[in-house]
């Protein structure tokens, strides 16, 4: 159950534990994507769209996501900061605004209530 190179649990391509048909990997557990917010996000939003056909046992589709796409916001002190989205790399005060500023607390309420996830953005209904 477990990749042997990174030790983390193995995910199929519907993000089920293989040979598992009710147990799910999501985020940093999972091998499939590098261990970040964003892929736990993008792979939870996933299975919420999913589990309607989940439970009414229709299959379900499989996760799609783009391997060499490298997606990253680093804070540097303050006011600063650097990424890589894709093969861009954002400007700093750009880092700043999106994450320096806050670090996500500004969106702590909704996140705590279970209203959004990542970046403050709205859960799949
Ligand atoms: C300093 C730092 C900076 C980061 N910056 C970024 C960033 O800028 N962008 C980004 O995309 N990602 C970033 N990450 C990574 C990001 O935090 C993780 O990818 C994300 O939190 C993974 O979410 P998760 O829900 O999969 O796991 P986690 O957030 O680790 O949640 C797992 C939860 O399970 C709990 N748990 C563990 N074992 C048990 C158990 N046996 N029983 C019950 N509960 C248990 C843990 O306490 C934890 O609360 C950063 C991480 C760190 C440490």
């Amino acid at each position: 159950m477990r990749n042997t190179a990174s030790g983390s649990l193995k995910q199929g391509a519907d993000l089920r534990a293989p040979g598992y048909a009710n147990i799910f990997v999501l985020g940093d557990a999972g091998d499939l994507q590098p261990p970040q917010a964003v892929n736990a996000d993008t792979q939870t939003r996933h299975l919420m769209t999913q589990l309607h056909s989940y439970f009414g046992g229709e299959p379900i589709k499989p996760y799609v996501f783009d391997p060499e796409k490298t997606q990253m916001a680093l804070t540097i002190g303050r006011d600063r900061g650097t990424g890589q989205i894709g093969s861009w790399q954002p400007w700093s005060l750009l880092i700043w605004f999106l994450k320096g500023r806050h670090l996500g607390t500004n969106n702590a309420g909704e996140y705590a209530k279970g209203d959004a996830g990542t970046m403050g953005k709205a859960w799949p209904k």
